[in-house]
């Protein structure tokens, strides 16, 4: 009878044992200190817990933190719950949800490797960056025969499953939180439950097996996480009419491309180029060419060329085993790995100026001739391709030569486009290998791991995508979340009485209006030839003139207001990573090569133009827009995923780094606060305070605080009890609902009538 005890009683260790942080006050016994507890904000910003001693109108006497006395205003102190609420498992237990009672309840938790908690519907996470002994089989079979009920990625991939079976409804489990805080662990976990109890016919092997292949090609080391997912990934699992798992398919969005090319001091390139370089065996080695990491000036643009506890050698064999699981051939295998061994080549190539105009020609040398030869073209034509642009000026074919600085971006683009065709070829493979083919039932659970809301100083395309894919998924669940309220106050037969909820449709309209939208202007600004990242930020500014999310700045930035703060773009290189050209001459080059991979790529490439290909071949300068934009092409892959998520039910699990350092053990506030509010947990929070979050059995509620009545011998029945104990206890009328359940309770009510208890 787990849910109807909101306000529960049955609470872990309520005030006993120390403090483990200072902050909460180490003076001792923690329910010796939690009588007529406040919280009040100390200048560092973070809450301390304070008593009041004593109290008069507009200040208040306060003494915190072993026994230091302060003089405050008391409109500045909030109330802290009552000690039985103390690490209660769902914060809308909490009789006070203000913000440091919600910190103070997750850190309680955390501090006890309770890294679990339920805000309502949705599972908070937070990475304990250590081993915490919550996983593996035991662990399983309790959460799938019930004997263990606390908050979990299990208990929720559990009712995902059981929701699938008993509704025949396709089911989603939708992971967010900032870089670092645990998604992709969290993912793992996840599908971890979801094959063991949906195992059998061998096929959850090969999916658990997609983890270190995906991994491998789309993770790096970044400063924030050491093993950062720069994809965001949908993972579709299907299942039988009996319960088990008959295949998957994969979606990748918008894979972090000019990684490959340029990395930050102390980041590193995907882990793929260096597992490679540590773990190839001898006849691989020799085929490819291959050097150590030192030796490619890609992987050289950082010092940072291994990472703590991890192994690439062995990695390398691990994403061998992977490979070999999902059947990709011993064949594939290797002309994959022949690509990455081109990209690091392609880095290496040099030029050399061959008149007084600056233009160049490759080098012919040794990372030359490998390209070519590892792509399977002439070296000529390579040479060709990465200096000089076919052009059609009037009814004449002419050659460009590039300039040097030409010469590198083509290059670049070159490394680029091979690298992501390559990582979608592999997610290709996969999805062969899972494929369910005829035997689809319908039924599904799909896992998104997608990366959260972004607010860095500098902010770029990127963070622009990301944040827009956020305010997608923010509406998303604030529908759902909106939608499961009002549900249960119905089912119980309330008043539903609208709560009112901020909606960020404003901000989305921001950027999808046409014609005057942030993501329409910046494509027509693509586009044009003239066009440049100034010329697109004086556009917005003259354009978007009447939405409140926007705020043009001065120069190349512009603000938005989304819903989780402002962010301000700096504009340079939107256009260019817009427009994320290859030019036609590199995909030809492509097309003629005698390899395999590369010809695919082309002829996908070509495959995904908007317009037939004979249109920009033949089109007059300017850059070739044979594809469609980035921007077009997310906006599209985010519509067909909403799509997708608005036929399944949702489970929510937010995850949340409690420190910037990757540290176990350390628990910052402010840290925690602002992720509580960027991934939507404070809005869930504030939408169940407007209406009444506390609720509590008929049958609890009058076990609790029966006894308080003065004469209830007479009284049998709970709700009758119940209703006398409110009367007593002078609970106002617009506190409280009366459902056919359950009593339903305004923050802060809870609270009261526990002070009456202690006091009697
Ligand atoms: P990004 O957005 O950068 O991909 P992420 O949210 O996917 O970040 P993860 O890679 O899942 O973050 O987690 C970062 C690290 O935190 C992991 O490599 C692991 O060391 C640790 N971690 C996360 N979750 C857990 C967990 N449940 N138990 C132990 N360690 C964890
Ligand atoms: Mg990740």
């Amino acid at each position: 009878d787990d849910e109807d005890c909101n306000a529960s009683v049955s609470c872990q260790g309520s005030g006993l044992g120390l403090w483990s942080n200072k902050k909460w006050g180490d003076t001792g016994s923690y329910a010796a200190m939690k009588k007529n507890q406040s919280w009040f904000q100390s200048s560092d910003g973070d809450w301390e817990l304070a008593r009041v001693l004593n109290s008069s109108g507009t200040e208040s006497l306060i003494s915190y933190s072993e026994g230091k006395v302060l003089k405050v205003s008391s409109a500045s102190l909030l109330p802290a719950n009552p000690e039985i609420l103390d690490g209660v498992d769902d914060l809308m237990q909490l009789s006070y949800l203000n913000e440091p009672s919600v910190l103070y309840n997750l850190q309680y938790r955390y501090d006890r490797d309770m890294i679990y908690s339920k805000a309502g519907p949705v599972l908070v996470a937070i990475n304990p960056f250590k081993k915490i002994p919550l996983y593996g089989n035991d662990y399983i079979d309790a959460y799938e025969s019930k004997s263990k009920d606390s908050p979990h990625v299990y208990a929720i991939a559990d009712t995902a499953i059981r929701e699938m079976m008993r509704d025949e409804v396709n089911q989603s489990i939708v992971i967010s939180g900032e870089s670092g805080a645990g998604k992709t662990e969290t993912a793992k976990i996840a599908m971890q439950y979801l094959a063991a109890l949906g195992g059998g016919s061998g096929i959850e092997y090969e999916i658990l097996k997609t983890n270190p292949i995906l991994e491998a090609f789309g993770n790096a080391k970044t400063s924030r996480n050491n093993n950062s997912s720069r994809f965001g990934k949908l993972i579709e699992i299907h299942f039988s009419e009996t319960g088990k798992i008959s295949g998957a398919q994969i979606q990748t969005f918008l894979l972090e491309k000019s990684r490959v090319v340029q990395c930050s001091e102390g980041e590193r390139s995907y882990h793929s180029f260096y597992q490679l370089c540590a773990g190839a065996p001898p006849s691989l080695r020799e085929k490819l060419n291959l050097k150590g990491v030192h030796e490619y000036k890609y992987l050289q643009q950082s010092t940072c060329h291994s990472i703590n506890g991890v192994n690439d050698a062995e990695q390398f064999h691990i994403v061998v085993e992977a490979l070999d699981a999902v059947h990709v051939s011993k064949e594939n295998q290797e002309n994959a790995f022949a690509m990455l061994a081109a990209v690091l080549w392609l880095g290496n190539v040099t030029f050399s100026v061959i008149d007084n105009e600056n233009h160049v020609e490759p080098v012919i040398d040794e990372a030359l001739l490998n390209v070519s030869k590892l792509i399977g073209c002439e070296a000529h034509a390579l040479k060709l391709a990465l200096s000089t642009r076919k052009m059609k000026a009037g009814n004449d074919n002419i050659v460009q030569k590039l300039t040097l600085a030409q010469a590198i971006d083509t290059r670049d683009a070159l490394a680029k486009s091979i690298y992501s065709c390559l990582f979608d070829w592999l997610v290709e493979q996969i999805n062969k290998s899972l494929s369910v083919g005829k035997h689809q039932t319908g039924r599904s659970i799909s896992i998104l791991d997608i990366y959260g809301f972004e607010s860095f100083d500098v902010n770029s395309f990127e963070q622009f995508c990301i944040n827009y894919a956020n305010e997608r998924l923010q509406q998303h669940f604030n529908r759902h979340l909106f939608k499961l309220e009002q549900e249960e106050y119905i089912q119980d037969g309330i008043d539903w009485a609208k709560v009112e909820f901020d909606d960020n449709e404003d901000c989305l309209n921001l950027f999808e209006k046409k014609p005057l939208g942030l993501l329409t202007l910046l494509d027509e600004e693509s586009t044009f030839p003239n066009g440049t990242d100034l010329t697109f930020a004086e556009k917005l500014k003259q354009h978007i003139t009447s939405n409140s999310s926007f705020k043009g700045e001065r120069g190349k930035a512009f603000t938005v207001h989304h819903y989780a703060g402002e962010v301000t773009y700096d504009t340079s290189g939107f256009l260019e990573k817009n427009r994320d050209l290859l030019h036609l001459d590199s995909i030809k080059l492509l097309s003629s090569c005698t390899c395999e991979l590369p010809q695919a790529f082309a002829s996908n490439m070509l495959s995904l133009s908007e317009k037939p290909v004979h249109g920009p071949l033949h089109k007059s300068g300017g850059p070739d827009s044979q594809k469609l934009s980035v921007v077009t092409k997310f906006k599209g892959q985010l519509f067909q995923l909403m799509q997708r998520l608005e036929s399944t039910t949702p489970h929510f699990i937010r995850c949340i780094k409690p420190n910037n350092s990757q540290s176990p053990g350390i628990y910052h506030q402010g840290l925690v606060l602002q992720q509580l509010k960027c991934c939507g947990v404070l809005e869930v929070v504030r939408i169940s305070r407007s209406g009444f979050p506390t609720r509590m059995s008929h049958q609890k509620f009058a076990r609790r605080y029966g006894f308080l009545l003065l004469k209830h011998a007479a009284l049998q029945d709970p709700l009758s009890v119940s209703v006398a104990i409110l009367h007593q206890c002078d609970i106002l009328p617009e506190m409280y609902q009366i459902g056919y359940t359950k009593l339903f309770f305004r923050t802060g009510q809870i609270g009261k009538l526990e002070d009456t208890r202690k006091r009697t």
